[in-house]
């Protein structure tokens, strides 16, 4: 299998086409961007540590019988994904209400919600990914009602496991986004998770501290994501306690290729 053409860029990250039809390469970048591409930079390793977070947490979901695109990660930037149609909603959801919602409805940050809640969003750059109901996904065929209520189901099972998993190491997590495809199985289409899973796409509080280990640090200009990142690596296991992952061994790390 050798990487082809870019068939998509994103924020985050651009896939690429394969020899093999039916997977491609997504690629990690190391560019944030936030409230709509209104603000933009490079953080220097927060691709790499993106990769392997959310190698490890799509990993373990597959292994609690989640189907997701992942096939395997290539490198420290490159997974190998399976090529999916995107559906074009943006899934929120939120266990304690902070960000958009507490501005949007005026619910005081850091209410804790009685069960999760799932907000829609079209994903749409141009309209600024805008909150939809699902008569909205219905009415204009984003996806149908039996594949809503299919990613309902696999939604709140992700959230317990993440829930559990990251409780685990002493992270609350707040809220996430996921997105989901269509694979074609026999001629047939499956919804199975897509995307990425990390800190860019979730909402991490230290459990003791409610130290914010996630995209908010750029959001926020709170600074020191990357140390951030790298804890919330090191308490997942994915990184060794002794390693200091600075900008700098990040990028060294970078270009050294996964060993078999
Ligand atoms: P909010 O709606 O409060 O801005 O975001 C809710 C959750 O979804 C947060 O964890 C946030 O990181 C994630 N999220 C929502 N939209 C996006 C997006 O376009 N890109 C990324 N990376 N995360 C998003």
């Amino acid at each position: 299998m050798k990487k082809g053409k870019k068939i998509y860029e994103g924020k985050a990250k651009i896939i690429y086409a394969t020899t093999d039809k039916n997977l491609a390469i997504q690629y990690f970048k190391d560019d944030a961007t936030a409230f709509n591409n209104q603000k933009k930079t490079t953080i220097e390793g927060k691709g790499v540590l993106n990769n392997r977070i959310s190698e490890y947490i799509l990993s373990n979901l597959s292994q609690i019988g989640i189907k997701n695109h992942l096939v395997k990660r290539l490198n420290m930037r490159e997974q190998v994904i399976k090529l999916v149609e995107i559906i074009p909603i943006e899934f929120i959801i939120r266990n304690v209400a902070t960000g958009s919602i507490t501005k949007r409805l005026g619910i005081e940050d850091g209410t804790v919600l009685k069960e999760p809640l799932i907000e829609y969003c079209l994903k749409d750059d141009a309209l600024g990914d805008p909150l939809i109901s699902e008569e909205h996904i219905n009415a204009f065929e984003w996806a149908n009602k039996k594949e809503i209520e299919k990613i309902k189901k696999i939604i709140l099972r992700i959230n317990d496991f993440m829930i559990g998993m990251f409780r685990g190491i002493n992270i609350k997590l707040i809220d996430f986004k996921l997105e989901f495809g269509r694979l074609k199985v026999n001629g047939k289409n499956e919804i199975i998770l897509a995307d990425e899973i990390s800190p860019d796409t979730c909402r991490l509080w230290d459990s003791m501290t409610d130290k914010k280990l996630d995209k908010d640090r750029f959001r926020k200009d709170l600074g020191d994501l990357i140390p951030a990142y790298t804890e919330v690596a090191k308490r997942l296991g994915i990184l060794h306690e002794q390693s200091n992952i600075s900008a700098v061994n990040v990028t060294k790390l970078s270009s050294i290729k996964k060993r078999k």
